[in-house]
């Protein structure tokens, strides 16, 4: 088995949106299915926050709509849609923030909030921990995914991509609980890559166009980081041979990042560099563009998510630290905390509870000050229990 991923070098073409529609068409023979039979298409940015930087470009969005033009689908069948990482904010709220509403109004595009509507339980089979969820009903409904994720650094699963964007297909808060299914980085990243399981096994058409052209890096990440241009975007029919791609092309290994590895161990994807055909630029010459992506972490945190040791992974473990200076004292990390591991009187400062917290780092992706860091909980992370 094998795919086709496509590099394109924004700088090419004239803008972005041209560039978005040359990547696609490069892809073109692995699309299984006629844009024009469906009757809801879902396209799928990462809308984390009102943050422009921890998004998906709109540029990149409008090239997806200019191409479904193109090929002359109707808009009345196409929705933008997420759910959001903050409580207290919707997709439209976080679209009309960073510049997406105004060209999904010209183009006719409706944006959906996945938190509206009843969510629909979806079964998971062959999950390792997530045998069941609910997943938003703009979801379950469509017939074609496109899934347009950012690369970015994630505190917990080290990255997030094309794999961990359809977290967001899991509204509101629930995305938070679940993490409680797996208290590790290890662990998690197969709760991720059953959540990726249900994608494989219920939505056959799939497209990825990958923003990689100003991608985020840095401890704070997903929600802050530094910005870096690589100038890049990708174009795919399998998540994980665009995310092994985006990861080879940043120099950095995707064996270290849990739920790549859980799902290329599960053949929910294309997880070879040598079964993947790269079309448009070289995959050197894309590798030569771009500086080393940098990943927070030092040797152990990378070993402790290769080898799912218990008494490694404590020693490892990163856990919250508050900046006092930036809290606003609002209460949401305490809201969106899974584990009930901080403590919120108003006008007070929140406090954590080392010995509950699980270290999912919900709380740090979710403040809307970023006012959460995180810290390596040390040796003295050996002599507590989760
Ligand atoms: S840390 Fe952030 S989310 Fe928590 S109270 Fe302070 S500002 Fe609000
Ligand atoms: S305190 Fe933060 S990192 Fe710890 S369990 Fe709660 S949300 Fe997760």
């Amino acid at each position: 088995m094998s795919t086709k991923v496509a590099i394109i070098n924004v700088k090419d073409y004239e803008n972005t949106p041209d560039a978005v529609v040359a990547g696609i068409k490069l892809i073109e023979d692995d699309l299984k299915f006629d844009f024009l039979k469906a009757k809801k298409i879902l396209i799928k940015p990462n809308l984390l926050s009102a943050n422009k930087k921890a998004c998906t470009q709109p540029s990149i969005v409008e090239g997806v709509i200019n191409y479904l033009k193109q090929f002359g689908v109707s808009m009345d069948h196409v929705i933008v849609g997420d759910s959001p990482g903050q409580l207290k904010i919707s997709a439209s709220k976080v679209a009309k923030e960073i510049g997406l509403f105004e060209i999904c109004e010209k183009e006719g595009v409706k944006i959906v909030n996945f938190e509206d509507g009843t969510p629909i339980n979806g079964e998971i089979k062959g999950a390792i921990r997530m045998n069941e969820f609910y997943v938003a009903k703009a979801v379950y409904d469509c017939d074609i995914l496109i899934n347009i994720p950012k690369l970015k650094t994630h505190a917990e699963t080290t990255i997030t991509g094309a794999i961990k964007n359809y977290w967001g297909i899991i509204p509101g808060g629930q995305k938070a609980k679940l993490h409680l299914l797996g208290k590790s980085a290890e662990k998690f990243g197969e709760v991720l890559a059953d959540n990726f399981s249900w994608i494989v096994n219920n939505k056959p058409r799939r497209l990825i166009v990958y923003d990689l052209q100003k991608i985020m890096q840095g401890p704070k990440g997903p929600g802050a980081g530094k910005m870096v241009d690589w100038n890049l975007i990708l174009a795919g029919t399998d998540e994980l041979a665009v995310d092994v791609v985006a990861l080879e092309i940043g120099k950095y290994n995707a064996k270290f990042v849990p739920h790549l590895k859980n799902a290329k161990e599960r053949e929910l994807g294309i997880g070879n560099l040598e079964d993947i055909e790269i079309v448009g630029m070289t995959l050197e010459d894309a590798k030569k563009q771009v500086p080393k992506f940098k990943v927070p972490g030092k040797f152990i945190t990378r070993m402790a998510s290769f080898f799912s040791g218990r008494t490694f992974y404590k020693v490892a473990k990163k856990i919250p630290k508050l900046n006092e200076k930036d809290c606003e004292k609002c209460g949401q990390c305490a809201e969106i905390c899974p584990a009930d591991a901080i403590n919120f009187e108003a006008k007070h400062y929140p406090r954590f509870i080392r010995k509950k917290c699980i270290a999912c780092l919900c709380c740090m992706e979710m403040c809307p000050q970023h006012a959460i860091e995180v810290k390596s909980r040390g040796i003295g992370g050996l002599f507590h229990s989760y």
